[in-house]
């Protein structure tokens, strides 16, 4: 019997669309296993996943304890990197390692015996597991295919070693001309990249020992880029996107990632009384930690847009001090019957899926790109840090389906240096911008337009015949007759 077994990072911008992965190979009738956390059964995976068994997919979990002690120096429920607080990441790591330990053990009595293993590229220590035991691995990486061949050419180029930090430069061996800082590059390719480069070289090295790569796109919106990845990976990349397409059913939708903190019902009601097209939607996905500064500029900056809006504001450190400021500077009295202030997890892509929903105000994470792809309206991007620059210049230079606000510098703030201070997005700068999308002129309808088409052809490629839907079978395919082996 087939049977393939899932493990993802504990993030949810990679469990989100794993746990997507794992239904759409159900739906083949293939049996899936994902292994988990408890708390991620509890927050997410349960609801969703006892509703695709109950619907008759071969579906289930295993639920493998996260490490807590304090030896590790990790309290109770720092088991996702969202409910971590920044100063915890390398011990997050360290519990991941222990973590991965447990789920191998686990893996080791599952039945039937799997048939191949889809990890996420980022635990580069389940390559042994997947030598120890003989099931091949193909690694998830959770970002499109631009952004991994981008990857590819700093690494071998080393074009950013050459340069000053705000110098730009453009990327060697590319079908488009791409220029970038190295202000924008992720920690992990920045010449310094301190206790990022040894977690990297095992990613590297990992890699080069998966079968495979299956990635959460689809052939059409990167056409080139996907040819070269297929070619870096010996023809074994399997674009199957865009993921968040597989939810159909409205509860999947609303409750994707987590119970939404806002009622189903009262959303839809707020958005069905704005005009079509005419909203906001803002929001910097899971792992945010924007300074109360720029939390201030960007609330005026919504406001002072004018138009009715969306604002998704992340529970995390700094909360109390941003809820203080809404409350003694009047805004939300301000603001009230225009703008819809969401506290903690939104329904996005419920959200987004609403035809009052004009533009997307985005922090460029993949997911987050994948599904604003999907909604067919405009973006206005405004990247903070990993691969999110990247994705911007995706999204505004090549799709050219939005406008950027002009965010420079790739860095959360628990990653800034001492003394360093993040450039503030000032609200006129974010006013503008907003202005620039929504505008009914010549430029802003040919962004419309292009944001719709390419919407079209994401819809396409998930339907009977469509190019992510046949790399679907491709893959399955692949993994049942090739029968494939545990290194490439
Ligand atoms: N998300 C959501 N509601 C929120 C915040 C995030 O549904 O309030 C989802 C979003 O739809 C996406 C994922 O969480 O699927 C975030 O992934 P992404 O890659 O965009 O960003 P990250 O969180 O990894 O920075």
């Amino acid at each position: 019997m087939v049977h393939f077994i899932f493990i993802p990072l504990l993030a949810p911008g990679h469990f989100i669309p794993m746990i997507d992965m794992a239904k759409l190979i159900a739906g083949r009738g293939i049996s899936a296993t994902i292994f988990v956390t408890p708390l991620i059964i509890t927050r997410y995976a349960g609801r969703a996943i006892h509703r695709a068994s109950n619907s008759g997919l071969p579906i289930r979990f295993i639920e493998v304890p996260f490490p807590f002690s304090s030896e590790i120096g990790l309290p109770q429920g720092c088991e996702t990197a969202d409910a971590l607080p920044p100063s915890l990441w390398s011990n997050f790591f360290t519990a991941l390692d222990i973590w991965l330990v447990s789920v191998e053990n686990s893996i080791q009595n599952v039945e039937p015996f799997p048939t191949c293993m889809i990890t996420d590229r980022y635990l580069p220590g389940l390559a042994e597991t997947s030598m120890k035991f003989g099931i091949p691995r193909i690694i998830f990486d959770g970002m499109g295919c631009f952004n991994l061949v981008l990857k590819h050419h700093l690494e071998l180029s080393k074009v950013q070693e050459t340069v000053k930090d705000s110098e730009s430069f453009v990327v060697p061996g590319l079908p488009d001309r791409i220029e970038l800082t190295k202000e924008q590059l992720p920690a992990m390719l920045k010449v310094d990249a301190g206790k990022w480069a040894e977690y990297r070289d095992r990613i590297k090295a990992a890699d080069e020992q998966a079968y495979g790569i299956v990635i959460n796109s689809f052939r059409e919106l990167e056409n080139n880029y996907v040819e070269e990845v297929r070619t870096l990976n010996k023809g074994r990349a399997w674009c199957v996107g865009p993921l968040s397409l597989f939810n159909r059913e409205t509860l999947d939708i609303v409750e994707r990632g987590n119970r939404a903190s806002i009622d189903e019902t009262e959303c839809s009601r707020w958005l069905n009384e704005r005009e079509p097209g005419s909203v906001i939607y803002a929001c910097f996905g899971s792992l945010n930690n924007l300074t109360l500064t720029q939390l201030v500029e960007l609330g005026l900056g919504l406001e002072a847009s004018n138009r009715p809006f969306v604002w998704v504001m992340r529970d995390g450190e700094g909360k109390e001090e941003t809820e203080r400021w809404i409350t003694e500077s009047g805004y939300e009295g301000r603001i009230r019957g225009r703008g819809l202030l969401i506290r903690g997890w939104a329904p996005q892509v419920f959200i987004l899926s609403h035809e009052a929903i004009g533009a997307f105000l985005t922090h460029c994470g993949w997911n987050s790109t994948m599904e604003g792809v999907c909604s067919g309206v405009p973006m206005i991007t405004w990247p903070l840090f990993a691969e999110q620059f990247f994705n911007e210049k995706l999204i505004v230079q090549i799709l050219r389906i939005g406008v950027s606000v002009g965010s420079q510098t790739a860095r959360q703030p628990s990653e800034l240096k001492d003394g360093e201070i993040l450039v503030v997005i000032k609200r006129e700068t974010i006013m503008n911008t907003i202005d620039k999308v929504m505008a009914g002129d010549e430029e802003g309808d040919a962004r419309r337009r292009r944001a719709r088409e390419v919407a079209e052809k994401a819809k396409k490629s998930v339907e009977e015949g469509g190019s992510s839907n046949l790399n679907l079978s491709l893959l399955i395919e692949e993994v049942t007759i090739e029968n494939p082996t545990c290194s490439s």
